[in-house]
């Protein structure tokens, strides 16, 4: 379906950008990976996925919490793969502390990603969509972005500020043939949640299995974690021409957490 589209996958090395990057070239699209890691692990899921699914993968590690190094990665995509018919903002990271005593740095650094990674990726990435007049965006918000959680003041903020900029970004390319939504996933176990699992431990002394079923409990009335291959899914749809007129949409998946 993806066959001769390029997809960039930003924080793809981990998580949820892992499994939409699986599914993408699964799909047939050739996919620009990125974010952190070890260098031999990276190489080796970018070989795999290139293997398994015979498409190109490539990889760079920019830091996407600057500028600069955002704009530099959309232009080696379209430089390398040829395009970039499909930009998936998905990099992020979290931290958790009451307002009061949130650092400023941390505040700082998840806006920068979380947030304005996606707003000067797309700012580098329309044109080419815009005059191909094909384009699917997908932005990696959350439940998060939809309803609010204590001690999260920046992810909130950021995803909630994500949410609105995909709303923008699709009325403005609503007649241009590139659609633009956010996913907003509800509990997915992957390293950014276990890390809030640990610490959880650290505060209760329990066991991470105990608490991962507090952590469910607590905010999703379906007792079970979302997986990446999931979202991955979801991602595809959204860019099959079936999905051609959803555009401007929060997509939750999130086992009833914003039913409520
Ligand atoms: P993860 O920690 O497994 O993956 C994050 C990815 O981002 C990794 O590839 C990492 O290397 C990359 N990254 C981190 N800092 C970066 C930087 N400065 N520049 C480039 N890449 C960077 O986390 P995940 O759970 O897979 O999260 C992916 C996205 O999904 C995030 O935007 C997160 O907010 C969102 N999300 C996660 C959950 C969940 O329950 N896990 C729920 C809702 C939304």
């Amino acid at each position: 379906m993806l066959e001769g589209k390029v997809a960039l996958v930003t924080g793809s090395t981990s998580g949820i950008g892992l499994g939409i990057a699986r599914s993408l070239a699964g799909a047939g699209a050739s996919i620009m990976m990125n974010g952190f890691g070890d260098a031999d692990d990276i190489e080796r899921l970018r070989s795999q996925l290139a293997e398994e699914n015979g498409v190109s993968v490539a990889f760079d590690g920019a830091d996407l919490s600057r500028p600069d190094e955002v704009n530099r990665l959309v232009e080696k995509t379209i430089d390398v793969l040829g395009g970039v018919d499909v930009l998936v903002n998905n990099a992020g990271i979290q931290f958790v502390a009451p307002i009061e005593e949130f650092p400023d740095d941390r505040w700082e650094s998840i806006i920068a990603l979380n947030l304005s990674a996606a707003f000067y990726s797309m700012k580098a990435a329309i044109p080419a969509m815009k005059a191909k007049g094909w384009g699917r965006i997908i932005n990696v918000a959350s439940a998060h972005g939809l309803v609010a959680s204590s001690n999260k003041v920046a992810y909130v903020a950021a995803k909630h500020g994500l949410v609105g900029a995909t709303k923008v970004a699709a009325l403005e390319l609503a007649n241009h043939g590139v659609t633009v939504n956010a996913i907003c996933p509800g509990w997915v176990l992957t390293p950014l949640v276990e890390r809030q699992l640990r610490d959880r431990v650290e505060q209760t002394g329990t066991e991470i299995a105990v608490e991962m079923e507090q952590l469910l409990a607590e905010k999703q009335p379906m007792l079970k974690f979302t997986t990446p291959v999931s979202i991955g899914a979801m991602a595809v749809f959204l860019c099959s021409d079936e999905a051609e007129t959803i555009t401007g949409a929060t997509l939750s998946i999130d086992g009833g957490w914003t039913a409520q």
